[in-house]
């Protein structure tokens, strides 16, 4: 089951973000792909987060997080913010500089998922960045959406 499951989930493409929380001074960043919008009225949007990652009890604690799209060409942000390390990557004002757009987030709600916690977040404030293409993850690789012609 558990091979199974990877190979198809692999299948499904989805957008790469990198979330983000702040208590005091310890501000920590996380790669995800297990992100949707979930509501809109209220705005809300939803998050798979594992119960071991670090950025979880920072987040919990703060009740607040920010939610930043990646566009193509963040493969290297995804990589850092996934737990490899690349020069010169950083959050600046509690977000990933260049993303496509930024959600900032109250937490709203906290599910139980299995190893993972499914957050709910009440959308506060959006930032929009410059309009372009989103980074992909899809059959265990950074892909790029391609336009019809
Ligand atoms: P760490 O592994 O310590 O942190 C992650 C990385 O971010 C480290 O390299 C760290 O140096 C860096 N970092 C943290 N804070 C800062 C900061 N303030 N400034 C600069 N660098 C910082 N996991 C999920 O739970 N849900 C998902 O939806 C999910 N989707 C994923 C999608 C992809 C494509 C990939 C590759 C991984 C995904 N993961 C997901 C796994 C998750 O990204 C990694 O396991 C991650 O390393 C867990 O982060 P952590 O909070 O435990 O802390
Ligand atoms: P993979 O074969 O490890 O995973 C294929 C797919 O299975 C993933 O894209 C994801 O949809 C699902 N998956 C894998 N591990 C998971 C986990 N611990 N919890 C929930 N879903 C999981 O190859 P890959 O796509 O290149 O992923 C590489 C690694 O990135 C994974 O092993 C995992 O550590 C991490 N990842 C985690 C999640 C998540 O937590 N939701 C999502 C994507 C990737």
């Amino acid at each position: 089951m558990r091979e199974a499951f990877k190979e198809a989930l692999s299948r499904f493409a989805a957008g790469v973000t990198v979330v983000s929380a702040r208590l005091g001074q310890e501000e920590r960043g996380m790669t995800a792909t297990a992100f949707m919008s979930l509501s809109l009225e209220p705005p809300l949007v939803a998050l798979g987060i594992h119960e071991k990652a670090k950025l979880w009890p920072v987040l919990e604690a703060a009740r607040a997080f920010s939610v930043s799209l990646l566009r193509e060409g963040q493969e290297a942000v995804s990589q850092h913010f996934a737990g490899r390390p690349q020069e010169g990557v950083a959050l600046e004002e509690g977000r990933v500089p260049g993303a496509l757009a930024v959600l900032r987030c109250r937490l709203e709600a906290v599910y139980p998922g299995g190893d993972h916690r499914l957050v709910v977040g009440r959308v506060e404030r959006v930032e929009l960045g410059e309009p372009g293409l989103p980074l992909v993850y899809f059959g265990r690789g950074y892909r790029r959406v391609v336009w019809p012609s």
